[in-house]
């Protein structure tokens, strides 16, 4: 299949002139800064915040590229990497025309983002064992089909995709294969960041959001050839990304040690925890996790899920997600904390009839 980057952006796109703010306009060396109407004589809240930050995050991505062993022209960086998810579909979906393909059980954004960008969103389920339909994907794929969704490892699964298989759809598919790659720092398998020399219509995200520990910052990567990054970055609102979260994203890439750290804790709190789950009356099945948090399935996923709420507990209800029956995902936290989510666990009891469990919730 030849990928034809031109044709698959929408046309107001294609035309778009992007805003040129006052600091990508100039880019000489200069002392005196009165071209951005800023406060010039400083901010209440520290010094330098009265200056916008640097529109394209150069130093940024600089320091990505180098991690990721690609190009700073391959970097894009989004207020979270739900920010790039969007301006996807804005660059490459027209409203009420085009489609985009997803792979459920997966992550909810995609829906979102479909919806209020009133793109149709093909749904084809994962089998059984949570990999991907290959012959189901080939078969809906249609013209107006203009991104492919894959979660690996996947939200709310936990498991990795087939990288044979993913690079193999990305051949046939005339649009983007957008490959979220949030959980990658947990997974066994090598990111697909290194195939997108190769294959010029793989997209990649990441996020600065789960093991980087940095939720609150609101920092995601996109990462593909440069064509599609121009087009992410023309789209984008100039300033998406605050001086405060690249400034900090920047200082905790200094120490990558406390990620390796964490990560190594958590997959050994995972293992820990997938083998006390597996013998408790109250779980069918722990399904395996290339990231940091488990599927579990469960006798009865709502009367768990409001045990375990009751004990102060909070975990995500998956049972209500088609091939995710009976399922809870739980979040690996610390020791302490899931000693607690398994003596919780352990303590359940199934209410014999609806009366004991109304009675329960009274505090009977
Ligand atoms: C958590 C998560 C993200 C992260 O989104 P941010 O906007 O970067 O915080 C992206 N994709 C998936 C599948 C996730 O679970």
């Amino acid at each position: 299949m030849k990928f034809d980057l031109q044709k698959l952006v929408r046309r107001n796109i294609r035309g778009l002139k992007p805003y040129s703010s006052a600091r990508s306009e100039f880019s000489g060396s200069a002392e005196i800064f009165l071209d951005a109407n800023e406060n010039a004589f400083g901010s209440p809240a520290g010094d330098g915040f009265n200056r916008y930050p640097d529109p394209l995050q150069t130093q940024l991505k600089r320091r990505i590229a180098g991690m990721k062993q690609i190009e700073p022209s391959q970097v894009f960086i989004g207020n979270g990497s739900d920010e790039a998810i969007d301006l996807l579909f804005r660059i490459f979906c027209e409203p009420g025309r085009d489609r985009v393909l997803i792979c459920p059980p997966t992550y909810g954004m995609y829906e979102v983002s479909a919806a209020i960008n009133d793109v149709a969103v093909v749904r084809v389920n994962l089998t059984a064992d949570f990999q991907l339909d290959v012959d189901a994907l080939a078969a809906a794929i249609s013209p107006l089909t203009k991104l492919l969704f894959i979660c690996s490892p996947n939200n709310p699964t936990g498991n990795s995709m087939d990288q044979t298989t993913i690079l193999g759809l990305a051949e046939i598919f005339p649009g983007l294969v957008v490959v979220d790659e949030a959980y990658i720092d947990y997974a066994k398998r090598p990111s697909l960041a290194a195939a997108i020399d190769r294959s010029p219509n793989i997209v990649v995200l990441q996020t600065f959001s789960k093991a980087w520990g940095m939720a609150a910052l609101r920092v995601g990567m996109a990462f593909a050839n440069r064509d599609v990054i121009d087009l992410l970055n023309r789209v984008k609102p100039p300033y998406n990304v605050s001086e405060i979260a690249q400034q900090y994203v920047l200082r905790a890439m200094e120490d990558r040690s406390w990620v390796h750290a964490r990560v190594n804790d958590t997959l050994l709190e995972r293992k820990r925890i997938e083998s006390e789950l597996c013998v408790l009356p109250v779980v069918v099945r722990v399904h395996p996790s290339d990231a940091n948090f488990l599927l579990i399935k469960t006798t009865d996923a709502d009367a768990v899920y409001g045990h375990l709420i009751r004990q102060r507990i909070v975990v995500r209800n998956r049972g209500s997600v088609e091939l995710c029956e009976g399922c809870l995902r739980i979040t690996v936290g610390t020791s302490d904390e899931n000693t607690l989510l398994i003596e919780a666990l352990r303590s359940f009891r199934p209410a014999a009839t609806t009366e004991v469990r109304a009675a329960e919730a009274k505090g009977e």
